[in-house]
């Protein structure tokens, strides 16, 4: 008997396979799809869980969970799924403690932090180049931005050197970093830094949660439902969990994906595994230079996520929105915090440990992360980190 040929094969149940899968499957709707996934679940970065909660169990995206307005397929993806977002609740005063341990406690109400009058000054000139450069790049094809490899040989560190002042305005900047995109700004290059703001539609934009940012909505019952609503409309039937693949060999008319347990031939391979991951997989012939290249120093964001329940949301009664931005160099390890209070009404704040932050506090045990809780949070909850 002769092995089936699928039509594409996609590496990875996340939500880049899958949709991938659904939209090929839109076009033609006779492809032989198969998906080959790795872990025991579809989702990838996106994980929805329970977590006990002031009225019993409630659920939580503890992966990916906002969605932006200007985020146009992501927002018609909802819709087509039947699935429904809500806003990110953002009313009420805001906390801003920066500088160190002694640094002081501000709070504000509007999107912009709470900073000294010269501080301000430089950030808007500093909005102002980011924003003028966003407009130049291109950001489906990067390469194609003027000057791309002058900005690529850039780092965000050493752009935010060269034309910031302050060094207020340089440590807002690198929570900035750290909160966005897991890392420090000096692990980033600027022209990918660029292109994730232009995409945003600015740098405001890009770290707000008012109206049009990309904070700005949740999804309700949270975002793994996408991806598993994708893979039933592709058919479950032909998305395979635990099968990570370790090799794809492309043949003159065919390509063969491997898996430790079976050999799939297919006519097309789609891999979308975050490019750390795709590096591992053998590819023979070998991929081309530039590719091997750009897998090999695009290294992932370092990011710890927390949900803390509590009984009920006392900062909403106090006045204040649940947000907290916190210097790396304040004695507290998050860098910012958010309301997670959910549709259900279960009180909860989520909140980031995240860079050079991450790396340290991810080999915490359990006892630990309690005292940090009790010496950060002042009140009783659950905390739950991933
Ligand atoms: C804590 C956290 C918070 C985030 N918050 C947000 C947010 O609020 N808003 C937002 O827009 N984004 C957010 N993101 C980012 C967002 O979740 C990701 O960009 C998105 O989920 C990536 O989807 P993907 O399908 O491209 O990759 P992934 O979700 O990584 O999917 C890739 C899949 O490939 C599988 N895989 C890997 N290697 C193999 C292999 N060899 N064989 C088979 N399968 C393999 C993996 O198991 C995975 O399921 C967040 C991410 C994290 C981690």
């Amino acid at each position: 008997m002769t092995a089936k040929i699928w039509d594409v094969i996609v590496v990875g149940a996340g939500l880049s396979g899958l949709s991938a899968a659904h939209l090929l499957r839109k076009k033609e709707a006779n492809l032989g799809i198969l998906i080959l996934e790795g872990k025991d679940r579809v989702g990838g970065r996106t994980l929805t869980t329970d977590i006990p909660a002031a009225n019993g169990v409630d659920r939580w995206d503890v992966g990916g969970q906002w969605v932006g307005s200007t985020q146009t397929h992501i927002m018609e993806l909802i819709k087509e799924l039947g699935l429904e977002v809500y806003p990110q609740f953002n009313t009420g005063r805001k906390v801003h403690h920066m500088g160190g341990p002694g640094g002081k406690i501000r709070t504000y109400r509007t999107s912009i932090p709470a900073l000294s009058p010269l501080t301000l000054l430089d950030l808007t000139q500093l909005i102002r180049k980011i924003d003028k450069l966003c407009a130049t790049v291109c950001v489906q094809d990067p390469s194609k931005t003027p000057n791309a490899t002058e900005l690529d040989s850039m780092t965000l560190h050493s752009y935010i050197e060269k034309h910031s002042w302050t060094a207020e305005l340089k440590e807002e900047m690198a929570l900035s970093s750290r909160s966005v995109f897991g890392m420090e700004p000096s692990q980033m290059s600027f022209l990918f830094f660029l292109m994730y703001a232009a995409a945003a539609g600015g740098l405001l934009p890009l770290l707000e949660s008012s109206a049009g940012s990309a904070q700005e909505f949740k999804v309700k019952g949270g975002t793994q439902q996408l991806s598993e609503r994708l893979a039933e409309r592709v058919g479950l039937q032909d998305v395979r969990l635990g099968s990570a693949v370790t090799a794809i060999w492309q043949e003159a008319e065919s390509a063969r994906v491997m898996t430790a347990t079976g050999t799939f031939s297919c006519r097309a391979v789609i891999v979308t595994c975050p490019p750390h991951l795709a590096a591992k997989i053998q590819y023979h012939p070998a991929l081309p230079s530039q590719r091997e290249f750009l897998t090999q120093n695009m290294p992932m964001g370092h990011m710890l996520k927390f949900i803390i329940t509590y009984q009920t949301a006392f900062w909403r009664e106090k006045g204040f929105s649940g947000e907290i931005v916190a210097g790396s160099s304040t004695d507290c390890p998050f860098c910012v915090t958010f309301d997670a209070t959910s549709p259900g009404g279960n009180a909860a704040l989520v909140g980031f440990i995240a860079g050079q932050q991450a790396s340290q506090w991810s080999s915490k045990e359990e006892y630990q992360l309690q005292m940090v809780h009790s010496g950060c949070a002042g009140s009783k909850g659950k905390v739950t980190c991933r």
